[in-house]
């Protein structure tokens, strides 16, 4: 395996399948079986999941709410979605652990790092829910947070979509993908592959991202073997 400890960042809305909203139990055990693959290999895994399925902040204060408000609802509903995979994981024969950057002691630990490190060293899958515990953030900032923290070797960005484009390649049919790229050229060229504050915080710690497809079968396993799947960003 080319990665030893991995921190694998699922939106929520991957988990809605062919829903419009909430949670696919099918598309969670078609993920636990994925994610079995690669901890069957050894790989030390991390999640972070989002929430956009059942909540988002912005969406909230769009219709009126205050956002504060509603982007911690929006961190209650990685829990939900959290809770969720830590069922479909251990329903798949893995030993999981739930960590929360807002505590709900009587559903999940409290994020500690260190506590957080030997769970994985010990070969748990460790999932952190409730985002950074902050307002006006992401889980795409939460994700690269808690890589560079328990020192994942990659964050592994699973969407619907295969890699980052040129361009919008459902507008523009001359988009191509990239393979491999930058953190400067994704910059310089204006692509989108994940907010400011989390792109950043990768690339001052060099912390090398992957955007590939994580709903076509094989290929988590195909990432965490080097295969050149999606496409990777690194300095
Ligand atoms: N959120 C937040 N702080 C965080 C992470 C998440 O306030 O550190 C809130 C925010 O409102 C966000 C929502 O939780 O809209 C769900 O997270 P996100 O939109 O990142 O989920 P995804 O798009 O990955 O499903």
């Amino acid at each position: 395996m080319k990665y030893k400890r991995i921190l694998l960042k699922l939106s929520g809305e991957a988990l809605m399948g062919d829903r419009q909203y909430g949670i696919d139990p099918k598309r969670l055990a078609e993920y636990a079986q994925e994610i079995k693959e690669i901890h069957d290999k050894g790989v030390e895994i991390a999640i972070v999941i989002g929430g956009g399925n059942i909540f988002r902040g912005v969406a909230g204060a769009s219709n009126g709410m205050d956002r504060v408000q509603g982007d911690y609802m929006g961190m209650l509903a990685t829990v939900i979605n959290g809770m969720a995979l830590q069922g479909a994981l251990e329903e798949a024969g893995m030993q999981t652990r739930l960590q929360t950057a807002l505590k709900i002691e009587a559903i999940a630990e409290p994020y500690i790092k260190r506590k957080a490190t030997r769970h994985l060293e010990k070969g748990r899958i460790v999932i952190f829910g409730a985002g950074t515990g902050n307002p006006y953030f992401t889980t795409d900032t939460a994700a690269v947070l808690r890589g560079v923290e328990v020192n994942a070797d990659v964050i592994l960005k699973g969407t619907r979509v295969d890699g980052v484009y040129s361009a919008d390649p459902e507008k523009d049919t001359n988009a191509t993908k990239f393979d491999y790229i930058s953190f400067e050229d994704v910059l310089a060229k204006g692509l989108n592959v994940m907010d400011t504050t989390a792109f950043t915080l990768s690339q001052e710690n060099k912390l090398p991202i992957i955007v590939f497809d994580m709903n076509k079968e094989g290929n988590l396993l195909k990432v965490c073997e080097g295969q050149t799947i999606g496409t990777t960003v690194t300095i």
